[in-house]
């Protein structure tokens, strides 16, 4: 798992706690009114006994009659209620436990999704959660009502007899010190078997994901096989809960039973001697009986408290993950707002500790406007810099700068509302072309949409279209092709007015024509806006005012195409191959 257990994390029922506390109220409601419907159900047989009295003494029946019924309508109608108040409430729970998840999840820093599975963050959002609503009712409720019983009861029996109940709770010792072995277990083994929820989450995502990939690479029997393992894995461990559950349940009884047998013998020998006489054994005995229910209660929350445990601690990490301070989101540049200057001064970076570094000490400087193209090998660490430039990463050393001002004194969503940014993938998301297009800015009006759609060169692809923007486009956007979605994430980008455009080319998607209309664009764009091009194509990169050419993690020459191709032999043999045979 990728995700790993923290030691350092508080205790679980703490989160638990805190999801419950808005809703202590209505929990406490319905588990009083299960109190009372209980009640209700004990008076019963007190006025049946008043019922048979009247009529074997040939008296009318109506009261009793009457007063039965309503018990009984208030038996159900009370139960009704409590159950409902009850369940709404751990609904209640589960929603704030999804919300607070979601929340979090979208604030999760890339570095943090980089190294977990989706598909696992999912499951804990999803199944994880559900799991709160049992321990919310039988384990809070049930600890609760059947502690109050418990205890009262244990009162009773200490008014009755203080030496049984000292034998009785050693008895309940004994059966605690063996339930304390058993409890943990069930608690190991729900925590397996919803991490093993988590793995088939993890890999039903990266399956859905590719599963063209996977049907053309005749890869269906395999990855079956590793659903039915993950499947099969979460049924072993529910099943090995399951038999540590019951065993919990029965060692309960058992307990109960051999109070039941001591508190006969001993309190036999009480009445021998005269200690105690046999109507106080009787009534003792009874207290032993009437603790049996409680008891099981008890246990029975706190074998079902564990399934739940492990389900927060799993909640507990996803919220432990690194993320971005939760913010208001920020207002788009208004039309005409200033282009931004960017700097980069001595940037070392690499993705993780453990990992070389990407870029030792890059160092260039692009002025408010035109149009600046980073070209460099594979690997070279382009699209770093892109990444960078959005913070989803920071820099271990030097500083980036957009407008002079340290990126890091930047709040983020003030900074990513100053940039557009076209991925190197362009992700396209799954439902309308129109939902895709205004992903950046639900609020920009046709006119706007018109306008960018032309200038992107997607107003033919839209006119073709049965259903013209309301298209779906499919997951990732696969109904369009490589070109189409690459114009549609630059389209996205440019309806957020951005006062700087990040362009990580895609290598090969784009026709000749596209490709010439693109460049138009681009060159549009950059005489009012600061534009950064990732660039494959010798046609984008000569057109730029200035170019960065990177290798390894380093900057090794910048400025224009002609003086490069005399100056740089790296950018002479990129430009002599037309970048395309060294692009990714
Ligand atoms: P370019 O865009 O110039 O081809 P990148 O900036 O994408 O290069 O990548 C530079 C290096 O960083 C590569 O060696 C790549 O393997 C590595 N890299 C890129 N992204 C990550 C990531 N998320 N985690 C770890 N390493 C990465
Ligand atoms: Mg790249």
């Amino acid at each position: 798992m990728s995700i790993a257990e923290n030691p350092a994390a508080p205790p679980t029922w703490r989160l638990l706690l805190g999801y419950v506390r808005p809703h202590r109220w209505t929990l406490l409601v319905g588990a009083l009114l299960s109190l009372v419907t209980g009640a209700t159900g004990l008076l019963l047989p007190l006025v049946a006994r008043e019922l048979i009295d009247d009529l074997s003494h040939d008296r009318a029946i109506t009261g009793a009659l009457v007063i039965m019924s309503a018990l009984v309508v208030a038996n159900a109608a009370l139960g009704a209620l409590g159950s409902y108040v009850l369940r709404r409430t751990a609904e209640s729970v589960v929603l704030g436990a999804r919300r607070a998840l979601s929340s979090y999840l979208l604030r999760l820093r890339i570095t943090a999704v980089d190294r977990s599975e989706p598909g696992d963050l999912m499951a804990r959002i999803t199944s994880d959660t559900t799991l709160l609503r049992e321990v919310t009712t039988d384990s809070l409720v049930g600890l609760g009502t059947g502690g109050l019983t418990l205890a009262a009861t244990v009162v009773m029996m200490g008014l009755v007899d203080p030496v049984l109940l000292a034998v009785t709770l050693a008895v309940i010792l004994g059966a605690g010190t063996v339930l304390g072995v058993i409890v943990p277990r069930i608690n190991k083994a729900s925590r397996q078997a919803q991490d093993a929820v988590g793995v088939m989450g993890a890999s039903l995502e990266r399956i859905l994901s590719a599963l063209r990939t996977v049907k053309a690479s005749g890869a269906e029997h395999r990855e079956e096989r590793t659903l039915h393992e993950a499947a099969e894995e979460s049924w072993r461990q529910s099943v090995r809960a399951a038999k540590w559950s019951a065993a919990a349940g029965n060692t309960a009884g058992l307990a109960m039973q051999i109070a039941f047998i001591t508190v006969l013998a001993v309190g036999g020998a009480r009445v021998a001697t005269g200690a105690i006489d046999i109507g106080t054994l009787v009534a003792f005995l009874l207290y032993v009986f009437y603790l049996m229910s409680p008891i099981q209660q008890v246990v029975g929350a706190i074998t079902q408290y564990q399934t739940g445990a492990a389900a927060l601690a799993r909640i507990q990490e996803a919220l432990r993950l690194p993320a971005e301070p939760a913010a208001q989101p920020a207002p788009l540049p208004a039309t005409g707002a200033e282009p931004a200057a960017l700097a980069f001064e001595d940037v070392r970076f690499r993705y993780a500790e453990d990992l070389p570094y990407v870029h030792h000490g890059v160092t260039f400087a692009v002025p408010a406007r035109g149009m600046t193209a980073f070209v460099g090998p594979s690997g070279a660490g382009k699209t770093t810099v892109f990444s960078l430039i959005e913070r989803f990463y920071d820099p271990e050393g030097g500083t980036i700068s957009l407008d002079g001002r340290d990126l890091a004194d930047w709040e983020l969503p003030q900074l990513r509302s100053a940039i557009g940014y076209v991925e190197q993938d362009a992700p396209v998301l799954s439902g309308s072309l129109r939902a895709n297009l205004l992903l950046g800015n639900p609020d920009a009006d046709e006119g706007s949409l018109t306008r960018v759609l032309k200038t992107t060169r997607l107003d033919g692809l839209v006119a073709r279209l049965p259903d013209g923007l309301e298209t779906l486009v499919g997951h990732r956007g696969t109904r369009l092709s490589g070109g189409e979605r690459q114009r549609v994430a630059i389209a996205r980008a440019l309806l957020r007015r951005p006062r700087l455009l990040l362009l990580d080319e895609a290598t090969s998607q784009l026709d000749a024509v596209n490709e010439a209309a693109l460049r138009d664009t681009v060159a549009d764009v950059a005489r009012t806006t600061t534009v950064l091009v990732v660039a494959h194509r010798l046609s984008t990169v000569t057109m730029a005012d200035r170019i960065v050419v990177m290798d390894a993690g380093r900057v090794r020459a910048v400025g224009t195409h002609r003086e490069l191709v005399a100056a740089d032999p790296l950018y002479a043999e990129l430009a002599a191959t037309q970048f395309l045979a060294t692009a990714e």
